[in-house]
């Protein structure tokens, strides 16, 4: 039901600037667990530039709420790793992370288009979802109770139309408006560097599943296999290189014979010139206003992070503005926000620029020393476990953000504060079995009556929230687990935990 304010205007729950993939995200999210959005989106149709192809084990997670996962994976090359090559090709490393507990694979490579056409067609179904298409946002104000933004026909300049949210989100991309209309800014800097991405369709070379890092002092390349014949290519351009000239299908052809022979012009689904940038908001929230996916930080692609950390963002303030609108959160919960998703942002935006200097090395001098720092440093037990196992890729831990840190770093529960929790089959207390829909250890204490507020802990973000046991009862504090889980969602290590709140902090999933 639509409400109105005392203007006696419309008054949405949440706009949402943007309807690319973190945008429209948000919008499913909220959509989904009970709130009124309108999407402003300038084109009539989902994306389709070739961009990201990496994608995390927590993506899937997410769009598992969002019913979305058995599309997505059915288009993935699931369960992917990582090899880095030197001078004369010669292998560096080959990493693969560690299984991950969330049932999904760690690293899969994806089509971010068929991801974004699976979202928007969500979002169109949606009843509660306002989806304005082919409209763009070109004001936003606010007040201490609301946000109004200003849209208009995207390349007309008609008379403008002004909407009323409790809640705006700002999800238009690396040049977002909303970030310079809320009075923030992008920092840090531009790569000098051109890359050519090519996406080859066709492809009938096996390949492993491993993208493939080439950094042989010529042209650094990286080659990134896919499902249904699919191949990524991309290429360093150098100084001079004229990057149009570089795109026409004949220099594209012979750019990749020497890894893919045989390329005709209808194989080549796109090519396009970019440049990297490593910049993070100064700010992820301004009032009422929040930044999410490159609108709040852009990353060089190398590490495949800068839509997972996007999604993530949506992830996260997408529940706690629920939890406020639902009444349970106040207005510590959405400062929660920034704390926790800037930090992990701005680590990836390093992660992927360290990735693309070891990448992006030319002339043999200085590959010949980043070989030798390679094998050097690779025999050392713990830094060669670092590189196998992709442990630079680090998950959030959001224990500086809402949740509580143990009372002790000796508590069997210190380590599970803050970091995403497995999803088993578990047997509830009331002996329903089913898969948890708590995904994060937000407390290190229990709460004997199953209903923990996070301002038992001093911090007053509001009420009903999940409390989750690690190995105890969820009936008597500090207990060893009373109950077993029956199955894994996956193959991996059952992990013993139970839930023992009264309602998760998220929104259920749907039937
Ligand atoms: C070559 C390349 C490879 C990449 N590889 C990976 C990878 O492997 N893994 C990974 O995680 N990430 C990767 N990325 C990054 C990833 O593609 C982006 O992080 C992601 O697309 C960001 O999504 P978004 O929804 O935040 O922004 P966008 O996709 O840019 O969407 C923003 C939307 O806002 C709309 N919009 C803008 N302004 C307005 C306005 N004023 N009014 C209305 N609508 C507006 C736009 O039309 C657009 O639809 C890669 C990027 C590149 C370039």
């Amino acid at each position: 039901m639509r409400r109105r304010d005392r203007n006696d205007a419309e008054l949405r729950d949440v706009i949402v600037v943007g309807g690319g993939p973190v945008g429209l995200t948000a919008a499913l999210w909220l959509a989904d667990g009970g709130a009124a959005v309108t999407v402003i989106e300038q084109q009539t149709a989902p994306g389709d530039l070739p961009r990201a192809i990496s994608i995390a084990d927590e993506t899937f997670r997410i769009m598992d709420f969002l019913t979305i996962c058995e599309e997505l994976r059915s288009e993935t090359l699931l369960d992917t790793g990582s090899r880095y090559f030197g001078l004369n090709d010669r292998l560096l490393a080959a990493s693969k992370p560690l299984p991950s507990r969330s049932g999904h694979p760690a690293k899969s490579q994806f089509d971010q288009p068929v991801l974004e056409k699976l979202l928007w067609d969500r979002a169109v179904a949606h009843e509660r979802i306002d989806f304005r298409t082919g409209m763009r946002a070109v004001g936003v104000a606010q007040s201490s109770d609301r946000v109004s933004v200003e849209v208009r026909p995207a390349g007309e300049d008609t008379q403008s139309e002004l909407l009323v949210a409790s809640f705006l989100i700002g999800a238009d991309g690396g040049k977002s408006f909303v970030r310079s209309a809320i009075g923030t800014r992008l920092v840090g800097s531009t790569q000098q560097e051109r890359w050519i991405v090519v996406d080859l369709v066709n492809v009938m070379t096996p390949r492993e599943p491993y993208a493939e890092f080439y950094g042989n002092g010529r042209r650094p390349y990286v080659l990134v296999p896919g499902v249904k014949n699919r191949l990524r290519i991309e290429f360093m351009l150098f100084d001079g290189e004229d990057g149009d000239a570089m795109c026409a299908p004949e220099k594209i052809i012979a750019l990749c014979e020497p890894i893919e022979s045989g390329v005709r012009p209808e194989d080549i689904r796109r090519a396009v010139v970019y440049v990297a940038h490593q910049r993070v908001a100064e700010h992820y929230r301004r009032g009422r206003a929040f930044l999410v996916g490159d609108a709040a930080h852009l990353m060089p692609p190398f590490s495949g992070q800068g839509l997972n950390a996007g999604l993530r963002d949506a992830n996260n303030i997408a529940w706690k503005i629920l939890d406020v609108l639902a009444g349970r959160g106040t207005d510590a919960l959405l400062d929660s926000y920034e704390a926790e998703r800037r930090a992990h942002g701005a680590k990836m935006v390093t992660v992927s620029r360290r990735t693309g200097d070891v990448v992006m090395a030319i002339g043999a001098a200085r590959t010949r020393l980043r070989d030798l720092l390679f094998r050097a440093i690779s025999v050392v037990p713990p830094v060669y476990d670092y590189l196998r196992y992709m442990r630079f890729i680090t998950p959030p831990n959001y224990a500086d953000g809402v949740a509580v840190r143990a009372p002790s770093r000796r508590s069997p529960l210190a380590d599970a504060v803050g970091r995403p929790l497995g999803q088993p089959t578990v047997v509830f207390a009331n002996g329903e079995t089913g898969v948890s829909t708590a995904r994060w250890a937000a407390s290190g204490r229990l709460c004997r009556s199953g209903r923990a507020s996070a301002s038992t802990h001093g911090i007053p973000t509001g009420t009903g929230w999940a409390c989750v046991a690690y190995a105890c009862s969820p009936r008597v504090p500090g207990s060893r687990a009373s109950r077993k889980p029956t199955s894994p969602t996956s193959s991996r290590q059952p992990t013993p935990w139970c839930p023992c709140a009264a309602k998760p902090a998220q929104p259920e999933r749907r039937q």
